[in-house]
């Protein structure tokens, strides 16, 4: 042990530095919110509850392809389709980590994740979400200019995003 730990041993130099640094910040502005009263505003892009679009008619855009549920790392999306039609649509959000895979994937712009984050329940069923839970969350949280705001402003790819780039070689076929 050298000298100068020793000193810092003996006269307890790292609590009193520690005494030191929490009487300095005793007297300063807390960091803290008093939550739910006040509130901090939510990052753009914030990836929250899900929600299934509806279109300018209301009426929902998913047509049950299963895109969404294939590319889902957790598995959590379940698609059941009768004559045609969506029966059912439901996301075990207990299980989704929030990668936004399945908005990437639908080709329809049909599922969202919204800015919701307070959805916390005692019951697990209450956090497994149905096809009516999620159409109401769009009229809830994304309905109108947000929720073509958010699409545009958020998710890739996006249809323009295929044109294809003036500087790029293309295949023109034989002559
Ligand atoms: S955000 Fe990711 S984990 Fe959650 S439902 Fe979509 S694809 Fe699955
Ligand atoms: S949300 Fe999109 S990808 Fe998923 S089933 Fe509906 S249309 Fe297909």
């Amino acid at each position: 042990m050298t000298a100068k730990e020793l000193v810092n041993k003996i006269f307890f130099v790292e609590i009193l530095k520690a005494m030191a640094l929490t009487l300095s910040r005793m007297f300063s502005h807390a960091v803290t919110i008093q939550y739910p009263t006040e509130r901090r505003p939510i990052a753009p892009g914030f990836r929250g509850q899900h929600a299934l679009a509806k279109n300018p008619e209301g009426k929902a855009k998913c047509v049950g392809c299963g895109l969404c549920a294939a590319i889902c790392p957790s598995q959590c999306i379940q698609i059941f389709r009768e004559k045609g039609k969506v029966a059912r649509y439901e996301v075990e959000v207990l299980r989704c980590i929030f990668c936004g895979f399945c908005v990437e994937a639908c080709p329809y712009g049909a599922i969202v994740l919204t800015e919701n984050f307070e959805y916390s329940n005692y019951s697990k069923e209450a956090l497994y979400m149905t096809r009516e839970n999620l159409l109401s969350n769009w009229d809830k949280y994304m309905a109108g200019k947000k929720g073509e705001d958010y699409f545009k402003k958020f998710w890739r790819p996006m249809s323009e995003d295929f044109g294809t780039p003036q500087s790029q070689a293309v295949f023109r076929g034989r002559r």
